[in-house]
């Protein structure tokens, strides 16, 4: 980040947003310009930014007993630690909670989309940046941009090396998530995953590398955008954003990934322990064998939604194979394809869509 190493340019960086920004801060083509109060000498104030801070090894520090990570870091101090972040925008801390994101629910995501949909319902909230663990970062940024009301700008964002680290990642990226919500360029995007200086969508986005400051990656969508030197620069618009009403209760949907010899028990306990829903990540272009195949018409005979997406990286589950338990078949039976969503955001759409319109298969099948 050049800001912390030349102070000059961190001025220059502040003269040049006070006189570009404070006019007409945030013009975003969804959500209204946010109200911006004019200070004492008549300009107007920086835009006002909510940090939502969840944990993750962002806020987390060595336990000197153990010599391991744990969240110890608050929101506060987070923001403490970010050289220039005055110069860019008003900053308020919300405490949501301080956990590894390996603890992460669906539920605790419920919980985190009320509060910054609260905090995006205020006239003069210019956009917020949630503070989360990587490890669930994919998954939590996708509930969000399911369940959030608001237009305004939500970027995700953290660390790979934690708060103890000679060499922290985390202020550069709490900076730079800064930047990209009061910036123009980053209008109608929905949630965002930004590490690294890259821009993901919270569709798109999957964490690929599990120690590299580089993780996130959006496969054949390619990034939104990219920033560096102050500067957001935008390569690509949102192409699909799939929104759903947030429910008082999220169903049981269970995520199993099948294998070879896989004899389908997991299924069928799954169906047994009261799965409303079950999503099965398949081989190749959504494929089961004949043993998961019998298990999955049980699920189905019971009631319970199947969706199948893929353990392959790149490309979209397609309706090709028409042996037992072939994606053909699975779709005749009434299984839902996942399309292009890997299976951990599958299952949490397929928990939304359920509480939503329950186990219509043809509203579900569209939410894909
Ligand atoms: N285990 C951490 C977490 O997800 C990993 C990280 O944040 O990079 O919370």
């Amino acid at each position: 980040m050049p800001m912390a190493r030349n102070p000059v340019l961190a001025i220059l960086t502040a003269l040049f947003l006070s006189l570009t920004l404070a006019p007409g801060a945030v013009p975003m083509a969804g959500a209204a310009a946010p109200e911006t109060p004019a200070v004492k000498d008549g300009t107007k104030a920086l835009p006002l930014v909510v940090v939502v801070s969840t944990g993750g090894t962002i806020a987390e520090k060595t336990d000197p007993k153990t010599g391991g990570a744990v969240p110890t870091v608050s929101g506060d101090d987070l923001i403490a630690a970010v050289p220039g972040l005055a110069a860019l925008a008003r900053i308020e801390v919300v405490n949501y909670s301080n956990i590894d994101s390996s603890q992460m629910t669906p539920e605790r995501w419920a919980g985190l989309s009320r509060a910054v949909d609260a905090a995006l319902a205020r006239p003069e909230v210019a956009g917020v940046v949630v503070t989360h663990g990587t490890d669930t970062m994919a998954e939590g940024s996708f509930f969000l941009d399911a369940t959030l009301t608001s237009d305004k700008p939500v970027v995700f964002t953290g660390a790979m090396n934690d708060a103890s680290s000679p060499f922290p990642d985390g202020p550069g990226n709490l900076y730079n998530a800064v930047l990209q919500v009061c910036s123009p360029a980053s209008r109608d995007w929905g949630v965002t995953v930004t590490l690294n200086g890259y821009i993901n969508s919270a569709r798109d986005v999957r964490k690929t590398q599990t120690t590299n400051v580089q993780t996130f990656e959006s496969g054949e969508k390619g990034y939104l955008g990219y920033i560096t030197s102050g500067t957001v620069s935008r390569f690509n618009d949102r192409l699909r954003r799939v929104r759903l009403p947030l429910p008082e209760t999220l169903p049981k949907v269970a995520f199993l990934a099948t294998y070879a010899g896989d004899d389908g028990a997991f299924v069928r306990h799954a169906v047994d322990d009261g799965a409303k829903g079950i999503v099965i990540d398949g081989v190749g272009s959504g494929n089961v064998n004949e043993a998961v195949y019998g298990a999955v018409k049980y699920a189905l005979s019971k009631g319970v939604v199947v969706v199948i997406s893929t353990t392959v990286y790149y490309g979209s589950v397609e309706p090709v194979y028409g042996d037992l338990g072939g994606g053909l078949m699975l779709e005749k039976d009434g299984c839902i394809l996942a399309g292009d969503l890997p299976g951990q955001k599958a299952r949490l759409l397929l928990m939304l869509g359920l509480a939503g319109y329950g186990p219509d298969a043809a509203k579900l099948k569209a939410l894909f």
